[in-house]
Order: structure tokens, then C-alpha cells, then sequence
């Protein structure tokens, strides 16, 4: 493929929409070709701007009551000629691509394990923090730089940890933003992958069943703790993001249990 062909793709990519081969063949070009690179990091900010600071409005429940109201249970139809209910047929088209976009949607939303776009969120910036070099805020394996650095920038405590000797060396930390809300993100390395562990805290979900998946090639594994909702992420087997949720959770548990709060 040439330039023209990954430009064409650039957006596909940017909504995530690419498979796995395509994807990393796609990112292998930007990586290699400033031009495409330059461009790419102009769409994705444009698009992650859209996201960010777009206005959106929710229809309100009277405007969809009043819409069903009005609508006649069948339209008119006329035979004679000239005398085409255009207005009808318009309306009818508007009201057939909205019914094609709610089948799109519902499809979507049916979709096993979704969860209303997060883990394509997830993907994306754990796709992102990879392909444009931007892994870390904060570069340095020391939890007591990284906790830190976190203060302040959000309202709420990330637990640092790191996990060296045990095969997961943290690697630094930044901030990310998923799904509508900033949230930290723990960069752990282990062997030669890397481990983004998006952490935000979410009340009520504490208990709520661990959540294992895989998505264009990458493994989620998603779980609450003590206030603390945790989606991690790598090209690493799944058994390998279980591990370190093991070492996090043994690691608050004891600190819990001894009263101390690094
Ligand atoms: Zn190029």
C-alpha cells in the first residue's frame, strides 16, 4: 500500500474499525513515514477534540412522545398523477435511514459483553499511548514519584505499585481520557509487553464479576475494588493480566490490613 491507500484508512483507523493485520500494518507505515504520521495525529486530534468539547443534547422523552404522535399509522397514497405525496415520501425516506441507524444501534448495543463502547475506548488508547510514542506523563519505575505526580491532576488516588521483582516493572504513569471522564493510566512492562491499567473510581460496582476479553488482538480484563474500577490491557496472555491484578490485590490488601497508606 502506498501513502494515498493509508491516508484513505486514517479515518477508519481513528474509529477503530480496522482489523487487527490492517491496523498494525497501518501503524508500522505512520511509524516509518512523517508524512502520514503528521497527518494522522491532525485527524485523531480533530476527532478526539469532536469528542472531548462537542456540544450534545439529548432529545428530551415529550419530543420523541410528540414525533410518535404525529405520525400516521399509514401514509396517504395517492394514484393520480401529480398529485405524489412528496412530503410523504421524504419523510419516509428521513424515517427509514433513523430506523436503519436504530437497527445499527441496537445491533451495537446487543453486542455480547459491550459495554457501551468502553472497551473500544480502552483499545484505542492503549492503541494510541503505543503507536504515537506518548506512554507516560511521568517516566520512572519509583511508585513514590509516580503516586505523587498523580496528586492534583485527579480526585481520586491511583494505586502505584510496582511489581519489578515479580515481573511487571512500572514503567511510569500519565493521564488518559476514556469513555467521557479523565482517568489514570499505570504503565507496567512485563517482558516485552506493555500493560496499560486504566484505574477511575466508580462506586457500586465493587463485587461486580471480574470481565475477561480479548479485542483486536488485545486482552482486557476488567475489575472493581474498593471504590476503584480497573480495565488493563496488553498484547500479553490473558493469564499474565490476571497475575498482576493477583499482585495488585495482594499488595492494597496489605496495606489495608496493616493500617498504612504509602
Ligand atoms: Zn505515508
Amino acid at each position: 500500500m502506498d501513502c494515498t491507500e493509508y491516508r484513505l484508512l486514517m479515518t477508519a483507523r481513528i474509529d477503530n474499525e480496522l482489523d487487527a493485520a490492517t491496523m498494525a500494518q497501518f501503524a508500522a507505515h505512520v511509524a516509518n513515514c512523517p508524512e502520514c504520521e503528521e497527518e494522522y495525529e491532525a485527524l485523531s486530534g480533530l476527532s478526539s477534540d469532536v469528542r472531548m468539547h462537542g456540544e450534545r443534547y439529548a432529545a428530551p422523552a415529550h419530543l420523541k412522545q410528540r414525533i410518535l404522535s404525529a405520525l400516521p399509522h399509514r401514509p396517504p397514497v395517492s394514484r393520480e398523477a401529480g398529485k405524489w405525496p412528496w412530503a410523504w415520501i421524504n419523510f419516509g425516506a428521513a424515517l427509514a435511514s433513523s430506523a436503519a441507524f436504530v437497527v445499527t444501534l441496537g445491533l451495537y448495543m446487543a453486542a455480547p459483553t459491550s459495554t457501551n463502547g468502553l472497551e473500544e475506548d480502552v483499545v484505542s488508547s492503549h492503541y494510541r499511548s503505543l503507536l504515537v510514542g506518548h506512554l507516560t506523563d511521568v517516566a520512572s519505575s519509583d511508585q513514590h514519584m509516580v503516586k505523587p505526580w498523580f496528586t492534583g491532576k485527579l480526585d481520586f488516588s491511583p494505586p502505584a505499585y510496582d511489581f519489578a521483582a515479580r515481573g511487571y516493572t512500572l514503567i511510569g504513569g500519565r493521564l488518559d481520557y476514556l469513555h467521557g471522564r479523565t482517568v489514570a493510566a499505570l504503565v507496567y512492562q512485563h517482558r516485552q509487553h506493555i500493560v496499560n491499567l486504566f484505574v477511575w473510581p466508580e462506586q457500586g460496582k465493587d463485587g461486580t464479576a471480574q470481565q475477561s476479553v480479548s479485542r483486536q488482538g488485545f486482552q482486557l480484563l476488567a475489575w472493581s475494588d474498593h471504590g476503584l474500577r480497573y480495565w488493563a490491557i496488553s498484547d500479553a496472555a490473558p493469564q499474565d493480566l490476571a497475575e498482576l491484578r493477583n499482585l495488585l490485590d495482594a499488595q492494597i490488601r496489605g496495606e489495608t490490613s496493616s493500617g498504612s497508606q504509602k
